[in-house]
């Protein structure tokens, strides 16, 4: 009897379940899933909103242009304007010069806002203690830089490797360019 009986309860929370899902489900919007699958997920804040996922859908919404997101460079760009038929060559990203977060380690009172802001959790540290800035998770966003309370946060330029240079984009702005 008490296996019956619950093979009937497991039967109708199953029933339930399934019609929750049927009819309860939210719906979400594929366009900003398609923008967002294409965006580097740093969530760095560099486009001016509070991470990727909210940047796709102001793009999907219409609020927000394609070109916004610096460390995807041209690459996101293109990537996005191939999604949406549009011309890249109409769009420019910002070139920012690729730094790491450096924490002043004599001057750091461990108050923690930097751990706070970070958004790829790359400083570690406890209250009261020096922090330290993980190189390697590092991406450069500088959004640790405001918080400081002491100013002990610096962003230090990358020098370019062998690996990293390219060539520099030409300058179309004179016609001194044209032969
Ligand atoms: S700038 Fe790019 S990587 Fe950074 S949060 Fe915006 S979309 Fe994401
Ligand atoms: S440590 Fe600073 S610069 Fe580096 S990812 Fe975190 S917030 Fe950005
Ligand atoms: S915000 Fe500045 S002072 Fe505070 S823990 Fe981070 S580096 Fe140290």
């Amino acid at each position: 009897m008490g296996i019956i009986a619950l093979s009937i309860v497991a039967a109708i929370a199953g029933l339930a379940l399934g019609y929750a899902k049927i009819y309860f489900q939210v719906a979400g919007d594929p366009v900003a899933d398609k923008v967002d699958a294409l965006l580097p997920q740093t969530q760095c804040g560099q486009c001016g909103y509070p991470g990727c996922r909210p940047y796709a859908e102001a793009i999907a919404a219409g609020e927000a242009d394609i070109n916004r997101c610096v460390p995807g460079g041209e690459t996101t760009v293109i990537a996005l304007a191939d999604l949406f038929k549009r011309d890249p060559a109409t769009l420019t990203v910002t070139p920012v010069v690729p730094a790491k977060a450096v924490i002043d380690e004599q001057i750091c009172i461990g108050c923690t806002l930097c751990i706070q802001a970070c958004p790829v959790d790359a400083i570690v540290g406890a209250a009261k203690h020096m922090h330290q800035v993980i190189a390697e998770e590092c991406t450069g966003c500088a959004l640790c830089v405001p918080p400081c309370p002491v100013a002990c946060i610096s962003m230090i330029p990358i020098k370019p490797t062998i690996a990293s240079w390219h060539w520099p984009m030409p300058d179309t702005s004179t016609s001194s360019n044209v032969y």
